[in-house]
């Protein structure tokens, strides 16, 4: 077994969104030359997360995002607002995780047709970095 691992930045650019990385990703995963393995996304950040889903329909990220905003209010007298003022992002962050694995089949991501990897923004505009280990 080998293991390697990689590191890119994103800029979003509004306070709550989604941004496809799956091109950033399956690059890294074409560079390294798997037959098979593992690739694991995280998200180095305690107010976003990465989740895998559809984003040919990009109004599904904003489902998503509107969803979380119903379940999770802004201002809800949230104990962490005393300190950051940033508790809900935490909280979106928390429901989804910073982490999705998926399989490498020869040298290449396997991703169902309407799969994209999605990193998702909770309290931005911010510099998020995503970092990629590969196992195979
Ligand atoms: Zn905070």
């Amino acid at each position: 077994m080998s293991a390697s691992s990689a590191e890119f930045v994103v800029e979003t650019t509004a306070p709550q969104e989604h941004h496809d990385v799956t091109e950033q990703v399956r690059e890294i995963v074409k560079r390294a030359e798997l037959a098979s393995g593992i690739c694991q996304v995280t998200v180095l950040h305690s107010t976003a997360s990465i989740v895998v889903n559809e984003n040919h329909d990009p109004n599904i990220g904003k489902d998503v995002i509107r969803a979380l905003s119903t379940l999770v209010p802004e201002r809800n007298d949230w104990l962490h607002d005393r300190v950051d003022d940033n508790a809900h992002a935490h909280v979106k962050a928390a429901l989804l995780g910073p982490t999705e694995s998926l399989p490498i089949r020869d040298g290449d991501l396997v991703l169902g047709t309407w799969q994209r990897i999605l990193l998702m923004e909770f309290d931005g505009p911010r510099e998020r970095r995503v970092f990629v280990q590969l196992l195979g």
